[in-house]
């Protein structure tokens, strides 16, 4: 274990991957064995000190922020134990989904859905609910079987459904405030294809005959490209057909040069000429359409070079059409130039207390803006836009909720709330952002 304590005045300063989040941590810590996760969480409490575990800083809440002990997982990733037959993965939490995908892949396993990068550690991605698209998909959580936390004294706890099951129904979107998550036990599924078919449509005849697009696919998004009336559709299914890989300079150019390269040129255009933004978006739905067969990580997976802050609502999907048409009048109205389409998606119901998709079918609608632009007038426009329905955001993605207006949206959230009172009822985990969307350990 590596501890870096420092004095005040030469803190390392630690940012999140958008740079709107930084925290300089009086200690930092990294863990390469179970024991060595609790002592240090151990260590902090008995001194005082609030305990932070960072993942790989892809949040733009301030989530994982600490004045306290930054718990560091780079040296904590391995595969602890992985079963073919029955699919169960268990992983050290610092695990990057990068590398998670890649010894699955070896193993013949896959993760059944996953987000749109895999920069990620599952602990992070895990703690916030994070989510791709499939509306017979549940948010990445519940693929969970069982976990092993550091709580607030430093004592490790097993959970699983027949063990300590109300703390595991709880951790599984936990937002780091129920302790440091040491391993997980994922259920994974025999490793498979997906083909892929991009292409832009008319957003107004999409939204008309949305759940035919959403049903009738395994993986269905759209990007609608604010100032058009276009949408860049993404549909991924299950397939057998033999791999149809896009030659090395094709997947390049698609994915690097155009998403990254030329999206991040547009960005920095329209960051010095803001007027000029609805000229450069109408060129995008011409990046034409895309088609081919590869296997799944790498299909749900991109590179994202370009930096940006987003905002995430999780809305009941059947108001999701008429939450994206007010987003879409509000950019209308408001005369805001916007240079990043709004990204819609679709996941299953589930029973996690904290999941953005308790109990209901859910359609995720995502705003962004190229960073260091001003986002509070978009962003709090939509989120009164999302409140209408009842909005529950992304745990990691900007918001201005607090305690007050999020607890009437989780009809479990007091069972959530006993369980932190449980494991960690000195508040060793809480950091300003857990104060705001949580409120005093116990309420
Ligand atoms: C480019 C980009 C693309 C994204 N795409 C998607 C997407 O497609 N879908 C989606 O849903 N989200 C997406 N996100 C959001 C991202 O998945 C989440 O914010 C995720 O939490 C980031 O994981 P991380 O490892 O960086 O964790 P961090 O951001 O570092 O931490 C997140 C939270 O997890 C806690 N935590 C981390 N490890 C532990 C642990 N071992 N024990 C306890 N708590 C822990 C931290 O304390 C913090 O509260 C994206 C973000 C970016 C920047």
């Amino acid at each position: 274990m590596l501890a870096v304590p420092s004095s005040s005045t030469e803190r390392a300063r630690w940012s999140n991957w958008a740079g709107n989040q930084v925290c300089a941590p009086t200690e930092i810590v990294h863990p390469s064995t179970e024991a060595e996760l609790a002592d240090a969480v151990a260590r902090a409490a008995a001194a005082g000190r609030r305990v932070k575990v960072v993942g790989s800083g892809h949040s733009f809440t301030g989530a994982a922020l600490t004045d306290g002990t930054q718990i560091v997982l780079d040296r904590y990733g391995r595969v602890l134990d992985a079963d073919p037959v029955t699919g169960l993965v268990t992983v050290e939490a610092g695990i990057t989904l990068r590398r998670l995908n890649a010894e699955l892949a070896r193993r013949g396993l896959a993760m059944p859905n996953l987000g749109d990068v895999q920069y990620q550690t599952i602990s992070g991605a895990l703690s916030t609910a994070t989510h791709g698209t499939g509306i017979t998909h549940g948010n990445l959580a519940t693929r969970i079987r069982a976990m092993r936390l550091v709580t607030g004294d430093g004592s490790v706890l097993e959970c699983s459904r027949e063990v300590e099951p109300e703390v595991f129904h709880a951790a599984r979107v936990g937002v780091g405030a129920l302790g440091a998550i040491s391993t997980v036990t994922l259920e994974c599924v025999p490793a498979f294809d997906l083909h892929a078919v991009e292409a832009p449509e008319r957003l107004d005849g999409l939204l008309a005959d949305i759940d035919t697009h959403v049903e009738g696919n395994d993986h269905f998004e759209f990007y609608w490209v604010p100032h058009t009336g276009w949408a860049l559709t993404k549909r991924n299914n299950r397939t057998t057909r033999s791999p149809a890989r896009r030659p090395m300079w094709r997947e390049v150019y698609e994915d690097v040069v155009v998403s990254n390269w030329v999206f991040g040129a547009l960005c920095r255009v329209g960051r010095m000429r803001p007027q000029a933004i609805p000229r450069l978006m109408r060129a995008v739905p011409n990046t034409g359409p895309v088609d081919y067969v590869d296997r799944s990580d790498r299909i749900f997976t991109s590179p994202r070079h370009v930096r940006f802050y987003e905002m995430e609502y999780a809305v009941p999907r059947a108001d999701g059409p008429e939450a994206l048409q007010r987003v879409r009048d509000l950019v209308h109205r408001s005369g805001l130039f916007l240079s990043f389409p709004v990204e819609v998606r679709f996941v299953a119901a589930d029973d996690i207390p904290l999941s953005p998709a308790h109990g209901r079918e859910t359609c995720y609608i995502a705003v962004h803006v190229y960073r260091g632009m001003e986002y509070h007038q978009y962003f709090s426009g939509v989120e009164a836009i999302m409140d209408d329905y009842g909005g529950r955001p992304h745990w990691g993605k900007l918001h201005f909720q607090t305690a007050e207006t999020l607890a009437p949206r989780y009809p479990e959230w007091d069972k959530f709330q006993q369980v932190r009172a449980r494991l960690d009822p000195t508040g060793t985990f809480a950091n300003a952002y857990l104060d705001r969307v949580f409120g005093p350990i116990g309420s």
